[in-house]
């Protein structure tokens, strides 16, 4: 079984190729990093898996089944910062995304206690640290319990504190059993949170699969580090990825 299965996605914007024949699988429960330095293709991908854009050629599935309004509802997804009010308290902006989104109101004291937001839920989200705003948002994604989470660059713009817990969160709702999509451009938040990777440059796939088989080589550790230049310097060194490279001329290495 697998919870998102894409097979030979392509997407062109004009003369820019951003997705070329991308297929690779996310197993159940797993915490799944697409990553791939910054115009790599990871958002157009998520935006294909989550409807918002098409694609011009391929395929996916979810649930091993062709994707139908009724799966959607099972995955949660956190593609832009939400536009929550200044003035209103964390519990009264879940009130209103819960509105928005239909989904049950009872669910609210969940999702925060989830986020750890409790003791703060009366406070106006003005006042929130960048790292409870980024949980709120997650919180958001959470109602109606989706089963799948889908979350783009969910700690770009916070400080370390921010990072920090929201990574924190991230592994503790995989611990529950959730599934997690995340895309980053940041080969250490992979290395710390996910158990799966696809790596993506230029729209390619280069290489997918546990991040025990992939990253978890002394060269990674040596040379990981928050840069694309970092990112890219690590796969040019991939010993696997040069022989396919040389052996067939394209960028697709797949485990
Ligand atoms: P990432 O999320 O990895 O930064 P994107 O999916 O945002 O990558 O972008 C992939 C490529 O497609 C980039 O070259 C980007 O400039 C281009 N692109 C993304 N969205 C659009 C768009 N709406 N119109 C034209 N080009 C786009």
């Amino acid at each position: 079984m697998s919870i998102l299965s894409l097979h030979n996605i392509s997407k062109r914007y004009g003369a820019i190729q951003a997705l070329s024949g991308v297929s690779f699988e996310v197993p159940p429960g797993s915490v799944f990093g697409i990553l791939g330095p910054n115009g790599s293709g990871k958002t157009t991908l998520l935006g294909i898996v989550t409807d918002v854009l098409k694609a011009d050629e391929g395929t996916y599935s979810l649930f091993d089944a062709p994707p139908a309004g009724r799966l959607r509802r099972q995955i949660g997804t956190l593609l832009e910062t939400p536009n929550f009010y200044h003035y209103l308290t964390a519990c009264q902006n879940l009130q209103v995304a819960a509105a928005i989104k239909q989904k049950p109101e009872q669910d609210i004291s969940r999702v925060l206690e989830i986020a750890g937001l409790t003791a703060r839920q009366h406070s106006r989200f003005k006042t929130y640290s960048l790292g409870m705003k980024q949980r709120l948002a997650i919180a958001s994604a959470l109602l109606g319990d989706p089963g799948v989470l889908i979350l783009d660059e969910p700690t770009n713009g916070l400080d370390p504190a921010g990072i920090a817990e929201v990574r924190e969160l991230v592994l503790r709702l995989a611990e529950t059993g959730k599934t997690i999509i995340l895309a980053s451009h940041l080969l250490d938040e992979v290395e710390k949170v996910c158990s799966h990777v696809a790596i993506l440059q230029k729209g390619k796939l280069l290489l997918s699969g546990p991040v025990n088989e992939v990253l978890a080589r002394e060269d990674y550790v040596e040379l990981s580090g928050p840069d694309n230049t970092v990112l890219e310097a690590v796969l040019a060194r991939h010993p696997a990825f040069s022989h396919i490279l040389s052996r067939n001329g394209h960028l697709q290495v797949v485990f």
